[in-house]
């Protein structure tokens, strides 16, 4: 059977003309052992976007009109999601995020929630959300076996809010965070949001109150070239580092929170007093690729490893035409082997991905 599928040909779509020189690499791939690619980087995270559509528009990352959304039939469906999920965490996966678009406002995600929880040899079933709709769904996610949760939120004021996301909605977000609040098993709680200069450094202090008042953890990411209006400047970007003088001019020095997992994306402080904590995703100023454990499949079933990748795999081809775990598993692993080595930003090389964040995953 390896032979066999050494030779196959697995549907792999490219922008990237060199694609085709990859593909011949393949029989360096082990068949079993851990999930690594050819750095020898362990790949332990999945994020599975559930759908492209949102209902939400932010600056930085939709247009105000939004996209042309995906055909229903090129979704995946529940079970398509789940199989992958289950060879995924077959071959090593230890962690899975659902994002999108906007995880929640597909239909029954709670479904899909208990469907993966009920897989064996996974560690962490976690979520990315605007945070919109909690106020309905974070009970039934928690009572699904949702175990940690990342909701997105950029600003506190109410104007800003609405100019940043394009929607008058900042109330229903902070009754969804509390509503979350009610279901213990959800934890920790993390708060994500995009550092942008011009719009974030007022607030700053006003977050790390939150993070001190709440048992939210606050973590500021720095703003990558993925939004479909391409409005991104080096110039907007607002670094983790200039974010933590803010906070340090009026706190005082941060205390690192220790970490044992090289992979983590964030750099994570408390207070001198130990209350409270911040953090800070910097793949810009600081990027963590020598270290990442990550790949994403799209709400269509193709397989990214890396954000800003040219080539994917088309992991929903393999499932519809019907082919065996072992094919889904040896096309995991052969993508997965073909990892990038980083992302590029900043150096003459770089070149924009097609799809932007919405249409990846977060
Ligand atoms: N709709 C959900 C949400 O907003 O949390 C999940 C999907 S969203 C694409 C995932 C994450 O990507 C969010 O935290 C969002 O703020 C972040 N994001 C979107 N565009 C970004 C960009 N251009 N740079 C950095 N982060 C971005
Ligand atoms: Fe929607 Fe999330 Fe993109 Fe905002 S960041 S438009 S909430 S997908």
């Amino acid at each position: 059977m390896a032979d066999e599928l050494r030779h196959r040909k697995l549907a792999q779509t490219s922008e990237d003309p060199d694609a085709s020189l990859l593909l011949s690499e393949d029989e360096t791939i082990s068949h079993d052992g851990p999930l690594v690619d050819s750095y020898g980087r362990h790949i332990k995270n999945l994020r599975i976007s559930v759908t492209d559509k949102c209902n939400f528009r932010c600056v930085y990352c939709m247009p105000a009109e939004g996209l042309p959304w995906l055909p229903r039939a090129d979704i995946l469906t529940f079970e398509e999601i789940t199989r992958i999920a289950r060879v995924a965490v077959g071959l090593g996966i230890e962690q899975i995020r659902l994002t999108g678009g906007e995880p929640l406002v597909r239909r029954d995600i709670a479904d899909l929630v208990a469907m993966l929880s009920a897989i064996p040899g996974l560690r962490s079933l976690s979520l990315t959300t605007n945070g919109v709709l909690l106020g309905r769904l974070a009970r039934p996610l928690a009572e699904a076996g949702l175990t940690r949760i990342n909701v997105s939120l950029d600003s506190l004021m109410r104007e800003k809010f609405t100019q940043l996301t394009r929607r008058d909605a900042l109330d229903q977000v902070l009754a969804g965070l509390e509503e979350l609040e009610k279901y213990p098993t959800i934890h920790p709680i993390k708060i994500n949001a995009v550092a942008m200069r011009g719009y974030t450094e007022s607030e700053v202090l006003d977050f790390v109150a939150l993070a001190r008042r709440k048992a939210y953890s606050v973590r500021w990411i720095e703003f990558m070239p993925l939004d479909a209006d391409q409005i991104w400047r080096k110039e907007d970007i607002l670094t983790g580092g200039e974010i933590k003088d803010i906070i340090e001019a009026g706190y005082g020095p941060l205390v690192p929170v220790k970490t044992d997992d090289p992979s983590e994306t964030a750099r994570r402080y408390t207070f001198d007093d130990g209350v409270g904590e911040v953090g800070f995703i910097n793949p810009v100023s600081e990027p963590f690729c020598r270290w990442c454990d990550r790949i994403r499949i799209t709400a269509e079933g193709q397989l990214r490893t890396c954000l800003f990748a040219h080539t994917e795999t088309d992991l929903r081809a393999v499932v519809r035409a019907g082919d065996d775990d072992e094919a889904l598993a040896h096309a995991i692993r052969r993508a997965v082997w073909h990892k990038e080595l980083k992302h590029h930003i900043g150096d003459k090389r770089f070149r924009r991905t097609t799809r932007s964040m919405s249409m990846i995953g977060g």
